[in-house]
């Protein structure tokens, strides 16, 4: 016959990161498997290497081309959807897509070899002939095996007090089978859950939710009422106000519409408290399903497996962290970025992405509502927000109508003046320590600051131990006698005497505060106190965060001292008083956001107090007390620090007045990354031509100029929006020649700036 052979091209994106896809043909036995996403081995030049199928084609330009070796997987791993939103995640975050891919699928699924794991296990066949024979032995074990249904292989011995040689005979005879299932591994096996139902919502909690369902029942495609915003919505409701409660009811209509939720948390936020409130409202009823966990604890065998639960469609409902916002729910519904401000959203290495926003991106793509929720938005999502992008549902209230905590700002330069020696506790707070130790309700206590001691010095040469490897002073850890640096991690055993030679003096002053030192304060201060520290010194095995919380829980301890990692989502009727050893900390950081965090901190942190019948008190202590974002925490006024702190960044021009992207030049030579810096400044120039409203400025070093032996030389792009230059900037990138021992990242909308 005539007909002209049907060949089918594939181009594909390969792992080893060239911005350039190729193509293959595919051999006809392949044919059935290949789809857009499919994972697939090819030869390239001499090798083999594994890429990963962006578009399937009848004819190409190429003349010759080679043969796709193999199709991993029965499925694809990437759907269409997913390899878009890694399309737009190479262009906006200036990477080549494969690299984005590379974050897109968890390392477990990528892996050629990883696969499901199998056991055996042994069933009873109904064969009554072949019984006649048995010894009693062989059929007292077909007897207890019929009783059990079936039994794994190696738990023979354990439940049926037999040898797998036994079993094997009996299946000779015909009498049982033995096959290999999957056996899934689930890392929460060990829970068990009692399901709850929906609670009847307060009017906030209605009123937010009748607008999610609105936009969760909008036809694919078509926009809400009132414009684009109405898929996206900023959840603004105050620490306790029922957050939770709405997310599961807008899950709850998301399920019914037969589509399938994402919930994105903060990874310190992901405890298995959190874990169990999906899981108990879905795991029976009507709408069951698997809820399936995703981050960065999980062993590869698990994450493998919960992430082919979500392909397979088992589970419907996926909480993770950051790079959960990439399960491969389909169709996806609804995603929730709970505690959307987390600065632990943005991905501090390529592709250097911000969860939050890939959210909001995906959820357009796919025609899916996004919910980003918080006590105290970003100042862009709130911005955005504002300017009517986003539908803006607030909760003002208190689920359970408790008060807000009462806080009070203590003026540490007071408590200079009348008390001896480095101020930790003022006399108020002690005070108040006091009466809740008598009344036997708890206290939470909280400093933002590891170890002991955040400097050293030597009293008589002015000697600081600072790290070898980065620009920073060394933190004291006591208990283990080191001095640690807190950003490379190196570490070294504290001397006794000024470590310079010509020195050697003993007069050595260690001063700035750490929460081993309060640990040991409170202990003299509250002798009778079970006082417990939580922060990642005390935090070293698995169970320990679980430990702890759980005696807390139980009233073991009465006060509990620690750093961020008590700050959020975590909910103690009997706290009724909080305290903030330093709330100067945060504010005085080289970083425009410093005043935001530490308003967004000593929110959340009074958010732990007051949460049961006893109204909750918080101090704040400060050096700084008139401070704006003191001021305005203390008055609960998120409006007012908005406000106030846009005034700020307009004039500065700083997001989300404008849109930032932050180039870093590293390297172990400094004069040569500062050459380096201000010769490429050139090729910068060029490409923003075209960008009237950039200013360039730098490069300057760095706030933290030497980090893990590399020195750091930075340039600051601000523009008014993003729009086609990050793209710009990406092939501009591609085409530089860096000089050998110089590297440049390119950073859009960076949150950490040191
Ligand atoms: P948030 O996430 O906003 O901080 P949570 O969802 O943790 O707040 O809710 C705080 C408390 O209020 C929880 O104990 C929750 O069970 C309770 N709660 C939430 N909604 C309701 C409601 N409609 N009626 C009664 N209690 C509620
Ligand atoms: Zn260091």
């Amino acid at each position: 016959m005539g007909f002209a052979r049907l060949v089918t091209i594939a181009r594909v994106a390969l792992d080893i990161a060239l911005r350039k896809e190729f193509d293959y043909r595919v051999p006809p036995e392949w044919i059935p498997l290949t789809s857009v996403g499919s994972r697939v081995r090819v030869p390239f030049g001499r090798r083999e290497v594994l890429g990963y199928v962006t578009a399937l084609a009848g004819r190409t330009e190429v003349g010759v081309l080679k043969d796709i070796i193999k199709v991993i997987g029965d499925h694809a791993l990437v759907t269409p959807p997913v390899l878009r939103l890694a399309r737009w995640i190479g262009d906006y975050y200036c990477c080549a897509m494969e690299m984005a891919l590379k974050s897109i699928l968890p390392d477990a699924v990528r892996r050629e070899d990883s696969a499901w794991r199998e056991r055996l296990v042994a069933r009873p066949l109904a064969n009554k002939s072949a019984e006649l024979g048995l010894t009693k032995r062989q059929s007292n074990v077909l007897k207890n095996l019929r009783a059990q249904g079936q039994v794994r292989m190696t738990q023979a011995r354990e439940i049926l007090q037999t040898t797998v040689e036994m079993l094997r005979r009996l299946e000779e005879k015909g009498l049982i089978e033995i096959r290999s299932e999957i056996d899934e591994r689930d890392p929460y096996a060990q829970e068990t859950i009692l399901p709850t139902t929906s609670l009847v919502l307060n009017d906030e909690q209605r009123a937010a939710l009748v607008r999610i369902e609105a936009a969760l029942d909008l036809p694919a495609g078509s926009r809400g009422a009132s414009g684009a915003g109405e898929r996206t919505f900023l959840l603004h409701g105050v620490t306790g106000s029922g957050k939770t409660e709405v997310y599961l009811q807008a899950i709850d209509r998301t399920l019914r519409l037969g589509k399938g939720a994402i919930v994105l948390v903060p990874e310190i936020s992901l405890t298995p408290q959190t874990v169990e409130r999906f899981k108990a409202r879905f795991c029976q009823g009507p709408l069951q399903t698997m809820v399936a966990v995703l981050h960065s604890h999980l062993s590869a065998g698990e994450r493998h497996d919960e992430w082919h639960k979500i392909r397979q469609g088992r589970a419907r409902i996926v909480i993770g962290a950051r790079s959960a916002v990439f399960a491969p729910v389909d169709p996806l519904g609804l995603i929730i970025v709970d505690e959307e401000h987390e600065f632990s959203y943005k991905q501090e290495e390529t592709p250097r992405y911000h969860a939050r926003d890939v959210a909001v991106v995906r959820g357009q793509m796919e025609s899916a509502v996004v919910v980003l929720g918080s006590a105290t938005p970003s100042m862009e999502s709130y911005h955005n927000a504002r300017e009517g992008k986003y539908g803006l549902l607030e909760m003002t209230r208190r689920a359970d109508d408790k008060k807000m905590p009462l806080i009070r700002v203590v003026d540490m330069r007071l408590t200079i003046r009348s008390e001896k020696g480095p101020p930790i506790f003022s006399p108020p707070l002690k005070e108040a320590i006091q009466q809740r130790l008598e009344r036997k309700e708890q206290v939470m206590l909280f400093l933002n600051r590891r170890g002991y001691a955040t400097s050293m010095q030597c009293l008589k040469c002015g000697y600081v131990a600072g790290c070898e490897f980065c620009s920073v002073s060394m933190t004291y850890h006591r208990r283990d006698g080191i001095l640690l640096c807190h950003i490379c991690g190196s570490s070294k055993s504290a001397p006794k005497v000024c470590p310079q030679a010509a020195c050697g003096d003993p007069s050595i002053r260690f001063s700035g505060l750490g929460t081993e030192k309060v640990e040991e304060v409170l202990a003299s201060l509250f002798p009778m106190a079970k006082v417990s520290r939580m922060d990642s010194d005390t935090l070293k095995k698995k169970h320990d965060y679980r430990r702890i919380l759980g005696d807390f829980k139980t009233g073991k301890i009465d006060i509990l001292l620690g750093t961020q990692m008590i700050a959020k989502g975590l909910h103690f009727p009997n706290v009724t008083l909080v305290g903030i050893v330093n709330a100067d900390q945060s504010l005085h950081i080289p970083d425009f956001r410093a005043g935001e965090r530490t308003f967004q901190l000593l929110t959340q942190v009074s958010g732990r107090a007051g949460r049961g019948d006893v109204e909750g008190e918080v101090f704040v202590q400060s050096f700084t007390p008139f401070h704006g974002a003191i001021q305005y925490a203390r008055r609960h006024d998120f409006e007012g620090f908005y406000d106030e702190e846009l005034g700020l960044r307009a004039q500065l021009r700083y997001p989300p007045a404008a849109r930032v992207a932050l180039v870093t030049f590293r390297g172990a030579n400094e004069e040569k990354v500062r050459f380096t810096a201000e010769t490429v400044k050139r090729e910068f120039e060029k490409v923003l031509e075209q960008f009237p409203s950039a200013i360039l400025a730098g490069p300057a070093p760095a706030p933290l100029l030497k980090a893990e032996g590399k020195f750091r030389y930075q340039m600051m792009i601000r523009l008014k929006s993003m729009g086609k230059l990050s793209a710009a900037l990406g092939v501009m990138q591609q085409r530089l020649r860096l000089p050998e021992g110089v590297a440049m990242t390119i950073d859009v909308d960076p949150v950490n700036l040191s």
